[in-house]
């Protein structure tokens, strides 16, 4: 009898309270804060140096240094998040939302501004002759002492 009574306690309960799902997509989905969403990306930081390309256990980042593109697949990605650890101008970063839903496979291409070559240092003035040091005396040879006067027989 007890389990009845605990029954419809839950159920009147459930009755009065909000519901515990959410309505996506009719509003907005509401992200845990450490989630793993997708991967983005900072054109204005990339170097196009394939460090993460590199890094990508399942092979879903492309870096077309040729072409100035960064190309994410993001239905191999798998959100492991080394690509961020390794990128050594921090322009990755994993943000909270999943892509949209489709009936196509694609890949997501970003194109990635070319940056002005760093400008050569000018060239170093070739430092000014020194006036040659004069060339150190030798030593004078001390005049051979005179023979102690021998004593006259
Ligand atoms: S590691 Fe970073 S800087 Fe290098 S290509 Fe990837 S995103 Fe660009
Ligand atoms: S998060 Fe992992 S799987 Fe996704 S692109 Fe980066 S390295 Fe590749």
């Amino acid at each position: 009898m007890g389990q009845y009574f605990t029954f419809a306690k839950t159920a009147i309960k459930n009755l009065f309270s909000k519901p515990a799902t959410t309505s996506y997509p009719f509003e907005p989905a509401v992200y845990p804060e450490r989630s793993r969403g997708h991967v983005e990306i900072d054109v204005d930081l990339c170097i196009l140096c394939g460090m993460c390309m590199r890094s990508c256990p399942p092979g879903a980042i492309e870096v077309k240094r040729a072409d100035s593109v960064w190309t994410i697949n993001r239905f191999d990605c798998v959100q492991c998040g080394y690509c961020v650890e390794k990128c050594p101008k921090k322009c990755l970063s994993i943000v909270p939302g999943y892509q949209e839903p489709g009936a196509e496979k694609y890949i997501c291409e970003f194109k990635v501004p070319v940056k002005p070559a760093p400008a050569k240092p000018a060239a170093a003035k070739p430092a000014a002759a020194k006036p040659a040091a004069p060339a150190a005396e030798a030593p004078k040879a001390e005049a051979p002492k005179a023979d102690a006067p021998k004593a006259e027989a």
